[in-house]
Protein backbone atom coordinates (compact mmCIF):
# COMPACT_ATOMS: atom_id res chain seq x y z
CA UNK A 1 0.00 0.00 0.00
CA UNK A 2 1.48 3.25 -0.91
CA UNK A 3 0.83 6.60 0.97
CA UNK A 4 -2.22 8.89 -0.07
CA UNK A 5 -3.44 11.86 0.53
CA UNK A 6 -6.83 11.79 2.28
CA UNK A 7 -9.43 14.72 2.35
CA UNK A 8 -13.44 15.27 2.52
CA UNK A 9 -15.47 17.01 0.27
CA UNK A 10 -18.90 18.83 1.64
CA UNK A 11 -20.56 19.62 -1.72
CA UNK A 12 -20.49 16.84 -5.15
CA UNK A 13 -19.02 20.22 -7.21
CA UNK A 14 -16.25 20.59 -4.62
CA UNK A 15 -15.79 16.25 -4.86
CA UNK A 16 -15.59 16.91 -8.99
CA UNK A 17 -12.85 19.57 -8.55
CA UNK A 18 -10.90 17.45 -5.79
CA UNK A 19 -10.40 14.89 -8.26
CA UNK A 20 -9.86 16.76 -11.36
CA UNK A 21 -6.77 18.75 -9.10
CA UNK A 22 -5.43 15.36 -9.34
CA UNK A 23 -6.39 12.88 -11.67
CA UNK A 24 -4.53 10.10 -9.82
CA UNK A 25 -7.06 10.06 -7.14
CA UNK A 26 -10.33 8.24 -6.25
CA UNK A 27 -13.56 8.98 -4.34
CA UNK A 28 -14.57 6.89 -1.30
CA UNK A 29 -17.59 5.95 0.27
CA UNK A 30 -18.48 2.74 1.94
CA UNK A 31 -15.09 1.75 0.79
CA UNK A 32 -15.84 -2.39 0.97
CA UNK A 33 -14.53 -2.97 -2.37
CA UNK A 34 -11.98 -0.11 -2.47
CA UNK A 35 -9.55 -0.83 0.11
CA UNK A 36 -9.35 -4.77 -0.15
CA UNK A 37 -7.73 -3.44 -3.81
CA UNK A 38 -5.74 -0.74 -1.93
CA UNK A 39 -4.36 -3.28 0.51
CA UNK A 40 -3.15 -6.20 -2.00
CA UNK A 41 -1.81 -3.29 -4.29
CA UNK A 42 -4.21 -3.99 -7.35
CA UNK A 43 -4.97 -0.19 -7.01
CA UNK A 44 -3.27 2.74 -5.52
CA UNK A 45 -4.95 6.16 -5.76
CA UNK A 46 -2.17 8.88 -4.93
CA UNK A 47 -5.70 11.21 -3.51
CA UNK A 48 -8.34 9.76 -1.66
CA UNK A 49 -11.79 12.23 -1.77
CA UNK A 50 -14.53 10.72 1.01
CA UNK A 51 -17.82 11.98 -0.07
CA UNK A 52 -19.86 10.54 2.68
CA UNK A 53 -20.39 14.35 3.41
CA UNK A 54 -22.69 14.61 0.37
CA UNK A 55 -26.26 14.83 0.40
CA UNK A 56 -26.50 12.02 -1.74
CA UNK A 57 -28.81 9.57 0.90
CA UNK A 58 -32.15 10.47 -0.19
CA UNK A 59 -34.86 7.31 -1.09
CA UNK A 60 -37.83 9.22 -2.23
CA UNK A 61 -40.72 9.05 -4.83
CA UNK A 62 -40.40 11.55 -7.39
CA UNK A 63 -42.64 12.32 -10.18
CA UNK A 64 -39.92 10.68 -12.23
CA UNK A 65 -39.60 7.39 -10.27
CA UNK A 66 -38.40 6.21 -7.69
CA UNK A 67 -34.95 8.16 -6.84
CA UNK A 68 -31.86 6.77 -4.64
CA UNK A 69 -29.21 8.87 -3.54
CA UNK A 70 -25.47 7.31 -4.62
CA UNK A 71 -24.67 7.46 -0.91
CA UNK A 72 -27.54 5.61 0.52
CA UNK A 73 -26.81 2.60 2.53
CA UNK A 74 -27.68 -0.99 0.98
CA UNK A 75 -28.91 -2.29 3.58
CA UNK A 76 -31.10 0.89 4.17
CA UNK A 77 -32.25 0.82 0.69
CA UNK A 78 -33.50 -2.68 1.01
CA UNK A 79 -35.35 -2.05 4.17
CA UNK A 80 -37.19 1.03 2.88
CA UNK A 81 -41.00 0.55 2.76
CA UNK A 82 -41.37 2.29 -0.49
CA UNK A 83 -38.23 -0.44 -2.28
CA UNK A 84 -40.33 -3.20 -0.81
CA UNK A 85 -43.72 -2.17 -1.53
CA UNK A 86 -43.02 -0.66 -4.41
CA UNK A 87 -39.83 -2.05 -6.21
CA UNK A 88 -39.62 -5.95 -4.31
CA UNK A 89 -37.24 -6.97 -7.00
CA UNK A 90 -34.15 -4.41 -5.99
CA UNK A 91 -35.57 -5.30 -2.02
CA UNK A 92 -34.86 -8.90 -2.96
CA UNK A 93 -31.36 -8.53 -4.80
CA UNK A 94 -29.80 -5.99 -2.41
CA UNK A 95 -30.79 -8.87 0.12
CA UNK A 96 -29.45 -11.39 -1.77
CA UNK A 97 -26.06 -9.47 -1.37
CA UNK A 98 -22.78 -9.66 0.30
CA UNK A 99 -23.01 -10.25 3.98
CA UNK A 100 -25.30 -8.45 6.43
CA UNK A 101 -22.02 -6.52 7.63
CA UNK A 102 -20.90 -5.41 3.84
CA UNK A 103 -24.67 -3.98 3.24
CA UNK A 104 -24.35 -1.74 6.43
CA UNK A 105 -21.17 0.19 5.07
CA UNK A 106 -21.86 0.03 1.43
CA UNK A 107 -23.35 2.29 -1.28
CA UNK A 108 -25.51 2.44 -3.97
CA UNK A 109 -22.98 3.92 -5.93
CA UNK A 110 -20.18 1.99 -4.72
CA UNK A 111 -22.07 -1.44 -5.39
CA UNK A 112 -22.29 0.12 -8.89
CA UNK A 113 -18.60 0.82 -9.14
CA UNK A 114 -17.01 -2.55 -7.83
CA UNK A 115 -14.78 -4.64 -9.47
CA UNK A 116 -14.61 -7.88 -10.60
CA UNK A 117 -13.71 -10.61 -8.09
CA UNK A 118 -11.44 -12.99 -10.33
CA UNK A 119 -9.01 -13.72 -8.41
CA UNK A 120 -6.25 -12.92 -11.48
CA UNK A 121 -7.44 -9.31 -10.97
CA UNK A 122 -6.70 -9.37 -7.30
CA UNK A 123 -3.25 -11.42 -7.63
CA UNK A 124 -0.62 -9.30 -8.33
CA UNK A 125 1.81 -11.99 -9.39
CA UNK A 126 -0.67 -13.47 -12.11
CA UNK A 127 -1.77 -11.74 -15.71
CA UNK A 128 -4.89 -9.50 -15.86
CA UNK A 129 -6.02 -7.45 -19.22
CA UNK A 130 -7.77 -5.72 -16.95
CA UNK A 131 -5.57 -4.98 -13.99
CA UNK A 132 -2.64 -4.29 -16.72
CA UNK A 133 -3.45 -3.94 -19.90
CA UNK A 134 -1.83 -5.92 -22.49
CA UNK A 135 -0.45 -8.31 -20.06
CA UNK A 136 -2.71 -11.24 -20.41
CA UNK A 137 -6.07 -13.00 -19.16
CA UNK A 138 -4.93 -15.56 -16.30
CA UNK A 139 -8.77 -17.10 -16.25
CA UNK A 140 -8.92 -17.71 -20.19
CA UNK A 141 -7.11 -20.56 -19.84
CA UNK A 142 -6.66 -20.96 -16.03
CA UNK A 143 -9.55 -21.16 -13.41
CA UNK A 144 -13.13 -19.95 -14.23
CA UNK A 145 -15.73 -21.32 -12.93
CA UNK A 146 -16.98 -18.03 -11.96
CA UNK A 147 -16.67 -16.58 -15.00
CA UNK A 148 -18.77 -14.91 -18.28
CA UNK A 149 -20.96 -17.02 -21.17
CA UNK A 150 -22.03 -14.08 -22.57
CA UNK A 151 -20.78 -11.05 -24.44
CA UNK A 152 -16.72 -11.99 -23.48
CA UNK A 153 -13.87 -11.26 -25.49
CA UNK A 154 -10.83 -13.16 -25.65
CA UNK A 155 -9.04 -10.16 -23.62
CA UNK A 156 -11.01 -10.69 -20.42
CA UNK A 157 -14.15 -12.98 -19.12
CA UNK A 158 -14.46 -11.41 -15.93
CA UNK A 159 -18.17 -11.07 -14.66
CA UNK A 160 -19.76 -7.88 -12.94
CA UNK A 161 -20.45 -9.29 -9.43
CA UNK A 162 -23.36 -7.18 -8.37
CA UNK A 163 -26.82 -8.44 -7.49
CA UNK A 164 -28.58 -4.90 -6.86
CA UNK A 165 -27.15 -3.75 -10.70
CA UNK A 166 -28.77 -6.88 -12.25
CA UNK A 167 -32.26 -5.87 -10.37
CA UNK A 168 -31.26 -2.18 -11.38
CA UNK A 169 -30.66 -3.34 -15.10
CA UNK A 170 -34.08 -5.32 -15.25
CA UNK A 171 -35.99 -2.46 -13.38
CA UNK A 172 -34.56 0.14 -16.54
CA UNK A 173 -33.05 2.01 -13.89
CA UNK A 174 -31.18 5.85 -15.10
CA UNK A 175 -28.10 6.50 -13.51
CA UNK A 176 -27.41 10.04 -13.03
CA UNK A 177 -23.92 11.46 -12.81
CA UNK A 178 -22.00 15.08 -12.62
CA UNK A 179 -18.88 16.30 -13.74
CA UNK A 180 -16.76 19.42 -14.88
CA UNK A 181 -19.41 19.61 -17.80
CA UNK A 182 -22.04 19.51 -15.56
CA UNK A 183 -24.77 16.13 -15.37
CA UNK A 184 -25.93 14.09 -17.75
CA UNK A 185 -27.97 10.73 -17.16
CA UNK A 186 -27.11 7.07 -18.54
CA UNK A 187 -29.23 3.89 -19.06
CA UNK A 188 -28.25 1.50 -16.28
CA UNK A 189 -28.13 -0.81 -19.09
CA UNK A 190 -25.44 1.51 -20.79
CA UNK A 191 -23.65 2.14 -17.95
CA UNK A 192 -21.37 -1.09 -17.06
CA UNK A 193 -19.88 -2.62 -20.54
CA UNK A 194 -18.28 -5.51 -21.99
CA UNK A 195 -15.06 -5.88 -22.41
CA UNK A 196 -13.98 -6.01 -25.58
CA UNK A 197 -10.43 -4.50 -26.34
CA UNK A 198 -10.43 -2.45 -23.30
CA UNK A 199 -11.17 -4.70 -20.02
CA UNK A 200 -9.77 -2.44 -18.29
CA UNK A 201 -12.65 -0.11 -18.71
CA UNK A 202 -15.66 -1.33 -16.73
CA UNK A 203 -18.40 1.54 -17.35
CA UNK A 204 -19.32 4.47 -19.22
CA UNK A 205 -18.09 6.97 -16.61
CA UNK A 206 -16.61 10.04 -18.53
CA UNK A 207 -12.86 10.86 -16.52
CA UNK A 208 -14.01 13.23 -13.56
CA UNK A 209 -17.61 12.32 -13.02
CA UNK A 210 -19.24 10.97 -9.86
CA UNK A 211 -22.29 9.01 -9.74
CA UNK A 212 -25.08 11.10 -8.25
CA UNK A 213 -28.11 8.67 -7.94
CA UNK A 214 -30.24 6.20 -9.55
CA UNK A 215 -33.44 6.82 -10.66
CA UNK A 216 -35.89 3.66 -11.19
CA UNK A 217 -39.43 4.64 -13.17
CA UNK A 218 -42.59 3.60 -11.54
CA UNK A 219 -44.00 0.43 -12.71
CA UNK A 220 -46.69 -2.04 -13.08
CA UNK A 221 -45.14 -5.08 -12.38
CA UNK A 222 -46.74 -7.16 -10.14
CA UNK A 223 -44.98 -10.27 -10.02
CA UNK A 224 -40.94 -10.35 -9.12
CA UNK A 225 -38.35 -12.39 -8.20
CA UNK A 226 -34.58 -12.43 -7.85
CA UNK A 227 -33.16 -15.87 -7.63
CA UNK A 228 -29.42 -16.21 -6.60
CA UNK A 229 -27.81 -19.85 -7.14
CA UNK A 230 -24.48 -19.71 -4.90
CA UNK A 231 -21.80 -21.80 -3.49
CA UNK A 232 -22.93 -21.08 0.08
CA UNK A 233 -26.13 -19.35 1.24
CA UNK A 234 -24.57 -15.95 2.64
CA UNK A 235 -21.80 -13.88 1.77
CA UNK A 236 -21.34 -15.56 -1.93
CA UNK A 237 -21.08 -14.12 -5.64
CA UNK A 238 -23.44 -15.32 -8.00
CA UNK A 239 -22.63 -18.08 -9.83
CA UNK A 240 -26.11 -17.86 -11.84
CA UNK A 241 -28.95 -14.67 -10.71
CA UNK A 242 -31.85 -14.01 -12.59
CA UNK A 243 -33.88 -10.62 -11.95
CA UNK A 244 -37.37 -11.03 -13.03
CA UNK A 245 -40.68 -8.73 -13.42
CA UNK A 246 -43.25 -9.23 -14.75
CA UNK A 247 -47.04 -7.50 -14.94
CA UNK A 248 -49.43 -10.34 -15.52
CA UNK A 249 -53.04 -10.09 -15.84
CA UNK A 250 -55.02 -13.01 -15.30
CA UNK A 251 -52.86 -15.79 -16.88
CA UNK A 252 -51.34 -13.45 -19.86
CA UNK A 253 -47.70 -11.74 -19.53
CA UNK A 254 -48.60 -8.06 -20.58
CA UNK A 255 -44.71 -6.66 -19.71
CA UNK A 256 -41.69 -8.51 -18.50
CA UNK A 257 -38.30 -7.98 -18.15
CA UNK A 258 -35.09 -10.34 -17.29
CA UNK A 259 -31.51 -9.78 -16.44
CA UNK A 260 -28.94 -12.40 -15.33
CA UNK A 261 -25.90 -11.39 -13.54
CA UNK A 262 -22.97 -13.67 -12.67
CA UNK A 263 -22.85 -14.41 -16.89
CA UNK A 264 -21.55 -11.12 -18.39
CA UNK A 265 -19.36 -8.20 -17.56
CA UNK A 266 -22.08 -6.35 -17.53
CA UNK A 267 -25.98 -7.48 -15.67
CA UNK A 268 -27.33 -8.85 -18.68
CA UNK A 269 -30.80 -8.25 -19.98
CA UNK A 270 -32.27 -11.62 -21.95
CA UNK A 271 -34.67 -9.00 -24.45
CA UNK A 272 -35.33 -12.14 -26.53
CA UNK A 273 -36.69 -13.93 -24.00
CA UNK A 274 -38.57 -10.93 -23.37
CA UNK A 275 -39.74 -10.35 -26.55
CA UNK A 276 -41.32 -14.21 -27.17
CA UNK A 277 -43.09 -13.99 -23.57
CA UNK A 278 -45.24 -10.65 -23.90
CA UNK A 279 -48.73 -11.78 -24.81
CA UNK A 280 -47.83 -15.40 -23.85
CA UNK A 281 -49.65 -17.63 -21.48
CA UNK A 282 -47.35 -17.74 -17.73
CA UNK A 283 -46.81 -21.89 -18.27
CA UNK A 284 -43.33 -23.59 -17.69
CA UNK A 285 -43.73 -24.85 -21.51
CA UNK A 286 -43.17 -21.08 -22.37
CA UNK A 287 -40.85 -20.18 -20.23
CA UNK A 288 -39.14 -22.75 -20.99
CA UNK A 289 -38.78 -21.95 -24.67
CA UNK A 290 -38.14 -18.55 -23.34
CA UNK A 291 -34.87 -19.64 -21.47
CA UNK A 292 -33.87 -21.33 -24.83
CA UNK A 293 -34.13 -18.39 -26.45
CA UNK A 294 -32.17 -16.62 -23.73
CA UNK A 295 -29.13 -18.94 -23.36
CA UNK A 296 -28.82 -18.26 -27.47
CA UNK A 297 -25.43 -17.62 -28.03
CA UNK A 298 -23.83 -18.37 -24.89
CA UNK A 299 -20.06 -20.20 -24.46
CA UNK A 300 -18.27 -22.04 -21.90
CA UNK A 301 -14.62 -21.81 -21.34
CA UNK A 302 -14.07 -25.01 -19.48
CA UNK A 303 -14.58 -24.88 -15.76
CA UNK A 304 -17.42 -22.90 -16.00
CA UNK A 305 -19.31 -25.08 -18.70
CA UNK A 306 -22.07 -25.68 -15.69
CA UNK A 307 -23.24 -22.55 -16.53
CA UNK A 308 -24.78 -23.28 -19.82
CA UNK A 309 -26.68 -26.01 -18.38
CA UNK A 310 -27.90 -24.09 -14.90
CA UNK A 311 -28.52 -20.60 -16.71
CA UNK A 312 -32.18 -21.93 -18.53
CA UNK A 313 -33.20 -24.01 -15.08
CA UNK A 314 -32.56 -20.77 -13.64
CA UNK A 315 -34.47 -18.56 -15.95
CA UNK A 316 -37.37 -20.63 -15.88
CA UNK A 317 -36.95 -21.61 -11.69
CA UNK A 318 -37.01 -17.15 -11.22
CA UNK A 319 -40.46 -17.05 -13.85
CA UNK A 320 -42.00 -19.74 -12.01
CA UNK A 321 -41.68 -18.33 -8.71
CA UNK A 322 -42.02 -15.00 -9.54
CA UNK A 323 -45.79 -16.16 -11.55
CA UNK A 324 -46.75 -18.66 -8.06
CA UNK A 325 -46.87 -21.27 -10.51
CA UNK A 326 -43.51 -23.20 -9.32
FE1 LIG B 1 -8.19 -10.21 -15.74
FE2 LIG B 1 -10.53 -10.31 -16.94
FE3 LIG B 1 -8.79 -12.20 -17.42
FE4 LIG B 1 -9.90 -12.02 -15.00
S1 LIG B 1 -10.96 -12.51 -16.87
S2 LIG B 1 -7.72 -12.37 -15.50
S3 LIG B 1 -10.18 -9.82 -14.82
S4 LIG B 1 -8.53 -10.02 -17.92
Amino acid sequence: MINFEYIRASSVKAAVEALAKNPTGGFIAGGTNLIDLMKRGVTAPTRLIDINNLPLKQVEETSAGLHIGALAINSEVSANDLVKNNYPLLSMAFAAGASAQLRNMATVGGNMMQKTRCSYFYDTAMPCNKRQPGSGCGALQGHNRMHAIFGASDKCIAVHPSDMCVALAALNATVTVSGAKGERKILFTDFHRLPGDKPELDNTLQKGEIITGVIIPKNTFNKNHYLKIRDRASYAFALISVAAALEVSGDTIKKVSLAMGGVAHKPWRLTEAEKFLVGKTATKENFSKAADLAIKGAKGYGHNNFKLKMAPIAIVEALMIATGIA
